[in-house]
């Protein structure tokens, strides 16, 4: 099965509380015991030494009440909580604060050294006591004499009980601090648990072909950046998916006109509508629609490889001379229809760094619309000159000009305006589109500036060549 991010956060907060417990119980508790075991052996130690010295100087004949300082005694044990005997060195117990009844008792077995190396000793001090104390000794000297022990006792239990009141501070300090850290646990699920959720959702129904699935997230975090980045897509996508719906409706369209009347004419051959003596005139419109067939899928295949970012073949190679050719290649067509051509170069040799074949191709195709859209006995202006490290080229015509609402739209692939339809057969709409991709794939722009009636003027950069 499958753990959700979430489940495996709750996991690992839950596990986070029972070791933060389980390592508070274990190793605090013995620290805190054995912390209290030290530091009430060292004040029991300093009391006792405190009782020996006084009890010295009683040992040393000094004027001293034994009574009142057995009183004394009784006050300091009761209280510290304690029980102070004072021993002779046979081990016979002097004073008892807490049962005076058990003065001269002697304590079988008893040994001063008991504590060892240590300063406490654990146990039931020499069969004493019925439960554990831990006790300390001083000895009680004078006159290079000893002539007895104080040694104090301490119940373990008041010392466990001292610890499991401090311990209760800390375990209820560690539960707040877990409770705190589920804050931790509400912001993981407000900023990153709901917004993946909604992300999740999103990436589904794009990947079920919804896309135009919006994902709702408000964030200013990586998450909002990610759904947005994520709307863009989808909405890029969605755009691109309509726009090859139109691509391929447009391209229908196109040939099924051309088909249609080609059909049409050799129908109406073979069934008698048009007498043989029209066949040519016929013959020669089904051949012009078949060209127009050819020439689409020609433009068609030019914007394909264009598509793929094509290969660019640059060169170095002067604009001039491409602009003159090209131009020169219209002249049949101008002369039928008295058109000139007025050239204007700034320089005789103009070198630009740029794909040759390609370059002569939007030439091809902007004088052949300036030919198209101008008027009879007009001229077509054509320069190219320099700017920085650019040479402009400039196409303009004194024709039809392009309505104002369709300047945008004329680089759109298929698109031609309402006149042109009427007025020019032979366009396939794709000549500016393929224009357009050239020029951007070679890093440059193209520009249009028309006027309804007055004509039109499309300029393009190209970048100069460095190394002539
Ligand atoms: P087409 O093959 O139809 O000329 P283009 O993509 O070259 O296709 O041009 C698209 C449309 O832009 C044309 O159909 C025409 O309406 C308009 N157009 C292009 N160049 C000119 C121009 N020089 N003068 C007027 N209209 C133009």
């Amino acid at each position: 099965m499958k753990l959700s991010l979430y489940l495996k956060f709750i996991a690992g907060y839950l596990v986070f509380g029972v070791l933060g417990f389980a390592a508070v119980w274990t190793v605090s508790s013995g620290m805190m015991y054995q912390y209290l075991l030290r530091e009430r052996a060292d004040a029991m130690y300093d009391e006792a030494n405190l009782i020996a010295s006084a009890y010295s100087n009683i040992y040393q004949g000094e004027k001293q009440d034994l009574e009142s300082a057995y009183q004394q005694l009784q006050a300091v044990a009761v209280f510290v909580d304690l029980e102070i005997w004072v021993v002779n060195r046979q081990g016979v117990i002097v004073v008892d604060s807490n049962h005076s009844a058990r003065t001269g008792e002697t304590i079988e077995g008893f040994d001063p050294m008991v504590t060892g190396n240590k300063s406490y000793v654990i146990g039931d001090y020499f069969g004493q006591f019925p439960y554990d104390v831990l006790s300390v000794s001083a000895p009680i000297i004078g006159n290079y004499n000893t002539y007895g022990y104080v040694t104090v006792h301490m119940p373990v239990s008041t010392i466990r009980a001292d610890s499991d009141q401090g311990l209760n501070v800390i375990y209820i300090s560690a539960a707040i601090i877990f409770v705190l850290s589920l804050i931790i646990l509400l912001v993981f699920t407000k900023t990153v648990y709901f917004p993946l959720k909604k992300i999740t959702e999103g990436a589904n129904q794009y990947a079920a072909g919804n896309l135009d699935y919006r994902i709702d997230l408000e964030a200013g975090d990586e998450m909002g950046y990610l759904a947005a980045t994520l709307n863009y897509m989808s909405a890029e996508l969605n755009k691109m998916e309509e726009y090859q719906r139109n691509f391929i409706a447009n391209v229908s369209h196109d040939f099924r006109s051309p088909l249609t009347s080609i059909k049409g004419y050799l129908e109406a051959i073979i069934d008698g509508t048009i007498p043989p003596e029209m066949y040519e005139k016929y013959l020669k419109r089904v051949i012009s629609e078949t060209e127009r067939l050819t020439k689409l899928t020609q433009g068609l295949l030019t914007l394909n490889s264009l598509d793929g970012k094509g290969y660019l073949n640059r060169s170095n190679f002067d604009i001039n001379r491409v602009i003159k050719d090209t131009a020169a290649s219209f002249e049949g067509i101008c002369m039928g229809r008295d058109i000139n051509f007025d050239l204007t170069f700034t320089d005789n040799i103009q070198m630009v760094y740029a794909d040759m074949g390609k370059i002569q191709q939007v030439l091809y195709n902007l004088i052949d619309n300036a030919i198209k859209f101008s008027y009879d006995g007009s001229t077509i202006f054509i320069q190219a000159y320099q700017r920085n490290e650019k040479i402009f080229v400039s196409v303009k015509d004194t024709g039809i000009g392009i309505p104002k609402n369709s300047v945008k739209k004329i680089w759109d692939r298929f698109y031609k305006t309402d006149q042109s339809r009427g007025r020019d057969k032979r366009g396939t709409g794709l000549g500016l589109a393929i224009v357009k991709e050239i020029i951007q794939d070679h890093g440059e722009n193209i520009d249009v500036v028309s006027t309804e009636g007055a004509g039109s003027e499309f300029i393009f950069s190209l970048p100069r060549a460095t190394v002539l």
